[in-house]
């Protein structure tokens, strides 16, 4: 097998056999960026150097026996997280020069580890979208079929890692941005509980649902990865103390007939694909067949998740974005010289940097937010919110997870959707709602479907969701799922499957 074709498992042995060395895994990944970028085009900044340098260190730790997972394992970091001294632009104008002052803690987790950063890849400006169309720089392509997108807003995190450009990669989730472009591209996204990695040094988004989340080629994987970055952060009030569990561990149990399941009627609507609606109706079955209890279960408010988050988002958008004044951060217009005044350089670079979905977000928020329409907006979308989050706690007294599609469509055309806001937001429909409750749930692959308008194959994807913290239940059922379909086993490289 190609070392770009490698897991991290599978690399971990190879090193440790001395197949290969780090510096020839790192410049394997580094050559296939090169060769497939011009028309993937995942990667915002690819940083060569500091790479080849990680994997030269990681070499030495390897040679003294150290035995990290991640030890010497080629990645990609969405460029809404920082990284010290490395651009980071959150794939917006407002941000073009802006280089990191320090390292978030999850990136200072994973250098103790002995990552090796690839590059910052593309995603929609501050992550708002689900397609990357957003990004102010680029577009990035889905890998299966290059004239679709790769879903987003961790669109350069998945085309990166299905098109064997790096071996894993962390974005973010605040409403689905992690579990949908997995969808869209066949892999494995995790997004964990909120409070479970540290959101310090992340570009904010919405705080409230905002969840640097992971990027995998399988199960496995993202367990290895969510146990090196998990745990509490004393510079982010919001992590949790609570103990982070060896999920790889874990994982050897393979039973199980202990698990009670419910499927949420909610998410099997109308607007539901019918050839997704019957990939998740037979992964259903074979759950079943392999010792889960399943029932029905019910989730009253799901229809309101969409609205009540395209709420709450651009109230929490329009106040994080309030420090990109031109002063403190990246682009400011007071540097063309033709600003007259103090405000003048607050418009012109707010106005000049920020694309037109930000600046929808602000206005929409800003309004939401203004004195006479707090209370028929924000706080009526707060009250929904409790009443989104009680449904799942009613659920999860009789059930331990739950099943259900990620995506209404396979991904979709370039183009297809960004004229219309409306409809790109309506993609969220079975993502928005775990957000907003905050609960950790993966996107698994669980089949392939052709588009009306393609004729290629697409993958399709399904959601498990947990309880608060149970991030090691979700994995055991994806892990027992993955093992005994042939999904995994389908990638850019093997398609017939
Ligand atoms: N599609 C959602 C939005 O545009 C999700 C974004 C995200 O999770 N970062 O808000």
């Amino acid at each position: 097998m190609k070392l770009n074709e490698l897991n991290i498992a599978e690399a971990y042995e190879g090193l440790r056999k001395k197949e290969f060395s780090s510096v020839e895994l790192t410049k394997a990944y580094l050559d296939r960026i090169k060769k497939t970028d011009e028309k993937i085009k995942s990667f915002i900044t690819i940083t060569e150097d500091v790479a080849l340098e990680q994997a030269k260190q990681a070499d030495k730790r390897i040679s003294k026996n150290e035995e990290s997972e991640l030890l010497g394992i080629p990645c990609s970091i969405k460029d809404v997280i920082n990284t010290k001294g490395i651009l980071t632009t959150a794939a917006s104008n407002i941000l073009n020069n802006h280089i990191s002052s320090y390292d978030a803690t999850l990136i200072l987790m994973l250098k103790k580890q002995g990552m090796v950063m690839l590059g910052k890849v593309n995603c929609d400006a501050f992550a708002h979208g689900a397609s990357t169309e957003n990004s102010d720089f680029f577009i990035s392509h889905n890998p299966w079929d290059t004239e679709r997108v790769p879903g987003g807003s961790s669109g350069g995190s998945s085309s990166s890692v299905s098109s064997g450009q790096c071996m894993y990669s962390i974005g973010t989730d605040t409403g689905g941005s992690i579990r949908q472009p997995a969808a869209f591209c066949g892999l494995i996204g995790l997004k964990p509980t909120y409070g479970r990695i540290s959101r310090y040094g992340l570009i904010s988004m919405t705080s409230s649902t905002d969840c640097p989340s992971i990027m995998a080629k399988n199960v496995m994987d993202a367990a290895i990865i969510l146990e090196k970055i998990a745990g509490i952060d004393k510079k982010d009030s919001t992590t949790s103390n609570n103990k982070v569990d060896n999920y790889k561990e874990f994982l050897k149990d393979e039973n199980i007939k202990d698990l009670k399941i419910g499927i949420p009627k909610e998410y099997f609507i109308k607007e539901l694909n019918d050839d997704i609606k019957e990939a998740v109706q037979s992964a259903i079955k074979k759950i079943e067949s392999l010792g889960a209890k399943i029932v029905e279960i019910s989730l009253p408010h799901t229809k309101y998740a969409v609205p009540t988050y395209y709420i709450i988002t651009p109230c929490e958008v329009s106040s994080n974005l309030a420090r990109f004044d031109g002063i403190r951060y990246g682009f400011s217009a007071n540097e063309t010289g033709k600003v007259k005044n103090l405000l003048d350089v607050y418009t012109k670079s707010r106005g000049n940097g920020f694309g037109s979905e930000a600046k929808r977000r602000i206005m929409l928020g800003t309004y939401a937010l203004s004195s006479g329409y707090y209370d028929a907006y924000y706080l009526k979308a707060q009250k929904v919110r409790a009443l989104i989050i009680q449904d799942f706690k009613d659920a999860f007294e009789n059930v331990d997870l739950m099943l259900a599609p990620t995506t209404p469509n396979v991904a979709f055309k370039i183009g297809e959707h960004s004229d219309n806001p409306l409809e790109m937001y309506m993609e969220d429909i079975f993502l928005s709602a775990v957000s907003l409750a905050g609960l950790p749930a993966i996107s698994i692959p669980c089949g392939f479907a052709k588009p009306k308008d393609g004729e290629k194959n697409m993958p399709i994807g399904m959601q498990i969701i947990g309880k608060p913290f149970d991030e090691k239940n979700i994995f055991k059922l994806a892990n027992v799922y993955e093992k005994n379909t042939k999904w995994n086993k389908c990638s850019v490289f093997h398609t017939k499957c």
